[in-house]
């Protein structure tokens, strides 16, 4: 029954990854996620099941558009194999209950914002709102304790980015600040703190080795998005673990 479940949330996780892709390239431009129907964006031919079968597609055309050639971003097939895999490790973790659907509805937001945040530096509004409806929901059927330190962790976490986007005169973006309010109504306070720590320490760790190989410039902005979203999933798994850990050191 475990087995059969996780390769269910697996497939569904791939499924939706691979809707998550189009979500996230279509709404910063107010397009609509239904129609057109998925088209390559260089020769403009609309894509057929044998396109659009979930990181299979990708592997099999080698990467690139049947019709004319074209390469197609690694992002597409990454985030439908990072969704599959996180839907099944969020039930592996969670198990079969209330909270699941907390796990999931975070998991399928992280990924939508992964593919907006690079591909245009931006964490769309709708977006947000959306998720913030969903997740509002699901922590009210499936509280943190105590309950209400979800609100606090909301407030902790806008207030925290809203502060250092001050502070540093512009250096933290509107959708990052935005974010943090659900990551802090999913994580409560102390987690918030934890998921930003880690988020920031990710950045400077993967953003000083980037400048080091040459491959990131200095003055040009990278987006924070990706980093929020490892440094929150690591704790929305383990930051128990890893909190307890750090007590231990004092
Ligand atoms: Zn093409």
């Amino acid at each position: 029954m475990e087995t059969i479940l996780l390769i269910y949330l697996f497939i569904i996780g791939l499924l939706l990854g691979s809707f998550f892709n189009v979500v996230g390239l279509r709404i910063p431009n107010n397009e609509s996620i239904v129609k057109p129907r998925s088209h390559c964006t260089s020769c403009n031919r609309t894509l057929t099941a044998i396109d659009l079968v979930p990181v299979f597609s990708y592997i099999f055309l080698k990467g690139k558009c049947r019709t004319c050639g074209t390469k197609i971003s690694a992002i597409y097939p990454l985030i439908e194999l990072l969704t599959g895999l996180l839907f099944a490790f969020s039930f592996y973790k969670v198990g079969f209950n209330q909270e699941l659907i907390v796990a999931l509805a975070f998991v399928s937001l992280l990924m939508i914002i992964t593919v907006s945040d690079i591909h245009y530096m931006l964490i769309p509004d709708k977006v947000l709102l959306f998720f913030l409806v969903i997740l509002g929901i699901a922590r009210v059927c499936s509280p943190v304790t105590p309950w209400w330190d979800s609100i606090i962790g909301a407030i902790v976490g806008f207030g925290l980015l809203a502060l250092i986007a001050i502070v540093s005169k512009g250096g933290m973006g509107g959708g990052d600040i935005k974010l943090f309010f659900l990551i802090g109504l999913v994580l409560g306070t102390k987690e918030t703190l934890l998921a930003f720590f880690l988020s920031t320490l990710i950045g400077a760790v993967i953003g000083g080795f980037g400048m080091l190989i040459g491959k990131i410039k200095r003055n040009k902005p990278i987006p924070f998005g990706p980093f929020i979203v490892i440094g929150s999933l690591m704790t929305y798994y383990y930051g128990d673990t890893i909190i307890e850990w750090y007590l231990t050191l004092f």
